[in-house]
Parts: C-alpha cells; sequence; structure tokens
C-alpha cells in the first residue's frame, strides 16, 4: 500500500485493489478514458459486483451517452466482493473508479443506477467505503473533510439515483440520495448535465447542495428535500411541496427509440452474467397488459427499432465475439426477429433471447433458435390454472401451452425452463397444484430431457394494476411452495428454484415503502435486514400486507409516469373479476394515457 496523489488530495490505496481493477480493465474492449479537465465528473455506480453492471444495457449505455459529451466525463464503480471489501476496509482504502481509479469523492457526481430494489442496501455500504456521509442531511451540514480549501472541490458530490426501481418508487432512498432523474434516461442526460455544469459555473462559492434546489427546474427531476411527507400510521396523509418545488415529476419516456442510440454493450468483457455474449436491446415495452408486470407497464407503450440499425449493431456484436443476445420485454414480439436470427445464423453465431410467449412460437423460430445454439427455450405460463391466468390477464390457456411444447418437442429441444409466479391475488392451494400438475403434463410431453421451474412470491410493485393490493401471507407462500416442491419431488428430471418468503417480504416492503424505509435500509446495510426489521416491525408487516384504498395517497403519487391511475385501477377491478384486457393496439387506442 502506499500514498498516491490526486489534483491536491492525498489518499490511500491498496496496490492489490488497484492492480485487480487493472486485470479487469485488460479483458476490456471499447473502454472510454478521457481527461478530467474542466469537465463535469461523474462516476456511474451499479450497486452490485462488476459482472452484473456490466451485463445492464442501461448502466452501459448511460455511461456512454455521457462519455459522448464533450462537456463530461464518466467512470464506473462496482460493489466490490466480500472479499475486496475486507481489503478495503483492512488497508483504509476509499472506493474508487476503475478508469482512473479516482476515489469517489473527487467526483461532482456520484450517480447509481438502480434496476432493483434488493440492491438498495448496497448504496449505504458504497458509500460508506466512500467515506461519503451516507444521509443526505449530513452531506447538507458540512464541507467534505476529504477535499481542499478550493470552494467548488470542498464539497461532497451530489448523489443522485436513476433506473427502473428508483423510477416506480423512489421514496425508500429519498433521505440517502440528493435528487432522482426519473423515467427514461437517454432524453434526460444532455439536459441535466448543461444544467449542473452552467450551476456551478454560474458561482462555484455556492454550496453544491444547495445548487441541486435549482436542478428541481427540470421536469423529470425529484428533489425529495423539497417535500415533506405527512403520515397516519403506515399510510401516507399528504404530500407537500416546499419552496415552490414542482407538484408532479415527468419521468422521461422516449416515445421514438430510434431518436436515440441502441442500448448495446459498448463495453465488452468476459466478465457479464451472461459469459461475455454481447446484448442489444431490440425493443422495449410489452403491449399484452400482464396485470403483475412492471415491465409491462412502466416502459408502455410497446416500441419497436428500425430494423437495420438493430441488424447492424448485432452484426457487430457478432463479429467481435461470434455471439450475440437479443434483449426487451417481449423479445419473440419483434417483428423481424426471424430475419435476425437468420442473420446470426449465416455468420455462424450464437443467439440467445429472453423468454419466449407460447403464441409466438412456430417451427420455423424454434427452427432458427435451434440453429443458433439456443438451448433451453424459456416460457412463462406464471400460473398453473386458467382461473388465475384470467386474473394476471396472461392470455394464454393451457392448450396454447401444451401445443408450443409439442412444438419445442419436435423442434430437438430437450430442456425447457418454465416462470411461474405463487401469492397471486386470489390464489389458493390448488393454484399451487395446478402448477404441479401442468409441470408434470409438460415433463410428460417432453418424454427426455429436463424441465427447471422458477417460482417466485408474487410483488406488486407501483404502477401496476395490483399496486393496490396486499402481499400474500408468507405462511401461504411457504405452504404453496411446499406444495409445488412436494408434487415434483418424484419426478426425474424436473427442478424448482424459488426465492424465499422472506427475502419476497423485504423486497415486499421497499418496494412500495414510503421515505420512512431510508433508515432501515441504512441498518439493514450494517446489521442485515431481518436484524434492523426488528425495530420497524408493525410498520413492515401493516405496509407490505395492506390492502390500498382507491382513494389512497401513494407514494409514488408525485411521479407521472403518463399511465392514468383510474386505468390501473379499473384493471385491477377487471383482474379481481377475472375479465380479460385485449393487448394494447398502438395509433388506435387512448386507454392507459400513454400514448
Ligand atoms: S394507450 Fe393503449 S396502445 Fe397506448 S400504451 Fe396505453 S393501452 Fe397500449
Amino acid at each position: 500500500m502506499r500514498q498516491s496523489y490526486i489534483g491536491q488530495e492525498v489518499f490511500r490505496i491498496s496496490w492489490k485493489l488497484k492492480q485487480k481493477v487493472r486485470d479487469i480493465l485488460s479483458e476490456e474492449q471499447g473502454t472510454v478514458y478521457k481527461s478530467h479537465a474542466g469537465k463535469v465528473r461523474v462516476c456511474l455506480v451499479w450497486p452490485n459486483v462488476y459482472a452484473l453492471g456490466m451485463t445492464n444495457l442501461g448502466f452501459q449505455t448511460v455511461c456512454r451517452l455521457l462519455n459522448d459529451m464533450e462537456n463530461c466525463v464518466c467512470e464506473r464503480a462496482f460493489l466490490p466482493s466480500k472479499e475486496d471489501a475486507l481489503e478495503f476496509s483492512r488497508t483504509g482504502t476509499e472506493l474508487f473508479s476503475h478508469e482512473t481509479q479516482t476515489p469517489l469523492h473527487e467526483f461532482d457526481i456520484i450517480a447509481f443506477s438502480v434496476s432493483f430494489e434488493d440492491d438498495y442496501f448496497n448504496i449505504p455500504a458504497i458509500l460508506s467505503l466512500a467515506n461519503i456521509p451516507v444521509r443526505s442531511s449530513e452531506r447538507r451540514q458540512g464541507p467534505n473533510p476529504l477535499r481542499g480549501s478550493n470552494p467548488l472541490r470542498g464539497q461532497y458530490p451530489v448523489i443522485i439515483a436513476g433506473g427502473a426501481a428508483v423510477s416506480l418508487n423512489p421514496e425508500p432512498l429519498a433521505e440517502i440520495c440528493d435528487l432522482f432523474l426519473l423515467g427514461e434516461g437517454e432524453g434526460a442526460l444532455t439536459e441535466f448535465i448543461a444544467l449542473f455544469e452552467r450551476i456551478e459555473k454560474a458561482d462555484i462559492s455556492r454550496r453544491r447542495q444547495e445548487a441541486v434546489r435549482e436542478l428541481d427546474s427540470l421536469p423529470f427531476v425529484y428533489v425529495p428535500s423539497l417535500y415533506e411527507f405527512e403520515y397516519d400510521g403506515a399510510k401516507v396523509r399528504a404530500i407537500r411541496p416546499l419552496r415552490g418545488a414542482k407538484e408532479r415529476i415527468r419521468a422521461c419516456k422516449n416515445l421514438s427509440l430510434d431518436n436515440f442510440i441502441i442500448p448495446q454493450s459498448f463495453i465488452r468483457t468476459p466478465s457479464t452474467g451472461f459469459g461475455g455474449t454481447p446484448l442489444v436491446e431490440i425493443e422495449r415495452g410489452c403491449g399484452r397488459g400482464c396485470r403483475f408486470c412492471v415491465a409491462g407497464f412502466l416502459y408502455l407503450p410497446p416500441r419497436s427499432r428500425n430494423a437495420d440499425a438493430v441488424k447492424e449493431a448485432v452484426e457487430s456484436g457478432i463479429k467481435a465475439t461470434g455471439k450475440a443476445g437479443l434483449v426487451g420485454a417481449a423479445v419473440s414480439e419483434y417483428p423481424q426477429i426471424k430475419e435476425l436470427l437468420r442473420a446470426g445464423v449465416s455468420l455462424g453465431a450464437e443467439v440467445t433471447l429472453s423468454s419466449l410467449r407460447t403464441d409466438m412460437l412456430d417451427a420455423e423460430l424454434l427452427a432458427l433458435l435451434n440453429m443458433a445454439g439456443y438451448k433451453t427455450v424459456t416460457l412463462a405460463p406464471e400460473a398453473g390454472s386458467q382461473r388465475m391466468r384470467g386474473v394476471i390477464n396472461k392470455g394464454i390457456d393451457d392448450r396454447g401451452i401444451m401445443e408450443a411444447v409439442s412444438l419445442i418437442t419436435e423442434a430437438g429441444f430437450t430442456r425447457i425452463k418454465l416462470y411461474f409466479l405463487i401469492g397471486l391475488p386470489l390464489e389458493e392451494d390448488a393454484d399451487a397444484e395446478a402448477v404441479v400438475d401442468l409441470s408434470l403434463r409438460i415433463k410428460a410431453a417432453m418424454k427426455k430431457g429436463s424441465l427447471a421451474l422458477s417460482v417466485n412470491p408474487f410483488i406488486p410493485k407501483p404502477f401496476t394494476p395490483f399496486q393496490w393490493h396486499g402481499f400474500a401471507d408468507r405462511a401461504d407462500v411457504q405452504r404453496r411452495l411446499a406444495i409445488i416442491k412436494k408434487g415434483i419431488a418424484r419426478q426425474r428430471g424436473v427442478t424448482m428454484s424459488a426465492m424465499s418468503a422472506n427475502e419476497a417480504f423485504t423486497q415486499a416492503y421497499v418496494s412500495r415503502a414510503d421515505r420512512r424505509a431510508s433508515e432501515f435500509i441504512i441498518e439493514a446495510s450494517i446489521k442485515g435486514p431481518r436484524r434492523a426489521a426488528k425495530a420497524v416491525a408493525a410498520l413492515m408487516e401493516e405496509s407490505v400486507h395492506r390492502q390500498r384504498e382507491h382513494d389512497e395517497i401513494l407514494p409514488w403519487d408525485l411521479i407521472d409516469h403518463g399511465l392514468k391511475k383510474d386505468y390501473l385501477w379499473k384493471e385491477y377491478r377487471k383482474g379481481l373479476d377475472g375479465k380479460p384486457t385485449p393487448a394494447c393496439n398502438v395509433g388506435a387506442c387512448l386507454r392507459c394515457g400513454v400514448c
């Protein structure tokens, strides 16, 4: 270990950790190295380990877009592995960026890209490793003792967050982050960085945390300290904007995807969740209206990208690595999916894509997938019984599922994966038995090979029709998981993986919590969620299981994604009545308010 000099500051750095990062960088292609001089310096942080962050196209794309701006430089940082975190503590090394190994507190902005609520617990840990106070109020109180006397540099970075999880409900991080960028980032970043730069250049002696107030003028920026929440038990009684803050935050949505760069693995590395397969987003949103699905509602309307541009991006990945992964909420519905697969096959590439809709499968598509080296066909029946598929508006039936399995088997596939949810509204034990029954029929139809079930407790999410519904009783979830486990136990070649009811309970709390959850997240990042929960057990139980009222103020009501709350309520009621809703008909429909 030695002391290192960045600007006027001195910080300690472990050479072992520095070398590890350099080894990672040496395997990357497409890394951007830029001078910091005269630029807004952003450290983009994925609040989990490197391999997961580099698999995420939102993270990759924000990094690329920021570095494409002349007035900005963006470097990356990640949650260290447990072993590396110990080395950070042992050597007193502060968390540093990958590209230039600059400590995080040197940046103007630390931007967390947050796709999953489970990663909230890593954010306080990352700030602590960077020697930055975890609470926004603590950072507002005084200068950064780690930095020099220069009035601009003597301040803490602005801590911001964006991404799918916080765009649904930023409140659980409201006491930790200074501001949020809500919605689809592509359309927001240029304006945000330009205003940030203008504010800082205009008066560098002003405290940066106060300058955050001016960023509230952007419609998609949410500054939580400018809003006061009043509570009535677990409910929110009132939300009041302070000091002239705007009434609502309009999340950014890019209706014309082709106006923006195609999200893809701009930085290629072998160390990703898909073994280094370069990914390309080919479409966004899904119009089928499955009532549980957060990706379906948050990213409405369904949007496809220009086929030529997509083909070019896919072929570029294939030429570099021989592989490609196609990403989107409804990949099998992309109008040119067969052309894309054909192009991949003609280049001798392996092409993977996420789960397939049973009603989009045909012999030609499956033959192409087979030729593209696709090994496991993933389907998402979500429920075993037709009654439950009616509640969630899944729009498929047993006959369609079994016909799809026949096609898959005839095409030569021997591995199928099925996604199921347990604990859905109105569910009974018989619906768990129906999961067993359907799975065993599918296995019998396969004759040989393996069937893997992924069964997860259903967690109601904001901006979906089930946002008012209580999370199922944990005992019911555990019992139904046990029914499925027992039901498949004797069948060879059928396996099951499941998220535990306790893990799901914690996620169910932070998904729909108000800002009182910030302290729980901070405590849980130190002690673990189970121990931290003891101090707030009653509030958590009530928040998680409570049936919300129709006209109740929800913590995320400040955010406008274009979806009408009344439409979501009608969909919720239709779900409880088991009534279907047809898929989106873009151009001829105005029912949800987005188009
Ligand atoms: S307005 Fe209609 S077509 Fe547009 S996103 Fe909503 S439901 Fe789909």
